[in-house]
């Protein structure tokens, strides 16, 4: 049976009017779904209940299977694994910031980070998600599902999503198409509205896919993953660095940034004794001279399938001033979730 949520609304029109039904009650539909997040066919009130149980007997409605909920011990992240129809898992996060009572609502963030493959073919060496392997792309409607299901969790403490990061389990460049339908899905201003530069998009590097991405029109931010400098050290973490070496990365990039005008972001797991001393900055900072970019660094999370060790706060600070210093603005994320595993590369699927 084919989900509801991998419909985007003129495909929607469509099946609605081979049923004989108007192309309005399929209007209805989409707002029902992504203006009142309902979820089941019996909540579409505005339908009437012959169409509610056509929908019913030939629409999937509810993709993901809420199997837990962790919330980190300050209760600001919060982790939830979702099983898929065909028994696969997936995790989405939410993470809050700032205050939460009614009246600073609005000043409040709620940043989303959502899987689009379950599983990641990747290997990088020092992600959870990559150590587990490639099982499954998600369908555009199994990653729209994940933003309406906080949203609806979200709305009933009147609030909403206001970022969404696609740094969950996958790959997202490797699910291209899906992923893409995706976020064009949840833009779209009759349904949920989500703002396209509130998105970020993480990719591992997969210069091709950059390229297109940097030729199409979305106001998408782009992170790429870099974490070294030199092909040596990038290749042993990522294999993907055999297919596409740091040269073509860049390039890519540059291209991106000309094609755009957007601020490009990179990515770097700060990991002790391999990418975080002061020469390694430098070298980083010769690399990136002249794009319009930035650094973010985060001390690595530990992961079950990997030795190396986060870099200390002291270190982490000479690294990023030394960044600076030589003209390459970095940020040193803040670690979050770890307690439940909800932290970068930690995302595994696991029940425990
Ligand atoms: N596949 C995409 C997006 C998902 S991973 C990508 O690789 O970019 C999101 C980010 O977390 C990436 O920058 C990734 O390199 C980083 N990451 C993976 N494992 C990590 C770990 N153990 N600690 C810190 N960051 C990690
Ligand atoms: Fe896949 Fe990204 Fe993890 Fe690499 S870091 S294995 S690309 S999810």
């Amino acid at each position: 049976m084919k989900l509801i949520y991998d419909f985007d609304l003129p495909a929607l029109t469509e099946l609605f009017q081979s049923w004989d039904e108007p192309a309005y009650r399929a209007k209805q539909t989409w707002e029902g779904l992504y203006r009142h997040f309902w979820n089941a066919p019996e909540e579409f009130t505005s339908l009437s209940k012959p169409l509610r149980e056509k929908l019913a007997a030939n629409l999937q409605f509810a993709p993901l299977s809420p199997i837990s909920q962790m919330a980190s011990s300050d209760k600001q992240t919060i982790k939830t694994l979702f099983r898929l129809h065909d028994g696969q898992v997936i995790e989405t996060v939410l993470m809050r910031y700032g205050t939460r009572n009614t009246q600073n609502a609005t000043r409040s963030r709620n940043t989303l980070c959502i899987s689009t493959q379950a599983g990641c073919a990747m290997g990088c060496v020092f992600c959870a998600t990559g150590q587990m392997g490639f099982k499954r792309h998600l369908s555009s409607g199994e990653i729209v599902a994940q933003a309406l299901h906080y949203a609806r969790l979200l709305h009933e403490q009147n609030e909403r999503v206001t970022n969404i990061v696609l740094m969950g389990m996958g790959e997202p460049f490797h699910n291209y198409d899906n992923t893409m339908a995706a976020i064009d899905r949840l833009n779209d201003e009759s349904g949920f509205n989500f703002g396209a530069r509130r998105f970020t998009l993480s990719t591992v590097g997969l210069v091709p896919f950059i390229r297109r991405f940097a030729d199409e029109t979305r106001q998408v931010n782009l992170a790429v993953s870099l974490h070294a400098a030199d092909d040596e050290t990038r290749g042993a973490m990522m294999p993907v660095n055999k297919r596409y070496p740091i040269a073509e990365v860049i390039e890519a990039c540059k291209y991106y940034v000309h094609k755009t005008g957007r601020r490009i972001t990179f990515e770097w797991a700060l990991i002790h004794g391999v990418n975080d001393t002061p020469e390694t900055a430098r070298k980083l900072a010769v690399l990136l001279k002249g794009i319009l970019c930035h650094v973010n660094a985060i001390p690595l999370n530990p992961t079950t399938g990997y030795e190396g060790k986060a870099t200390d706060r002291q270190r982490a600070q000479i690294f990023k001033e030394t960044l600076e210093q030589a003209g390459v603005p970095c940020t040193i994320r803040m670690r979050r979730g770890i307690d439940i595993a909800a932290g970068c590369g930690q995302l595994a699927g696991s029940t425990s």
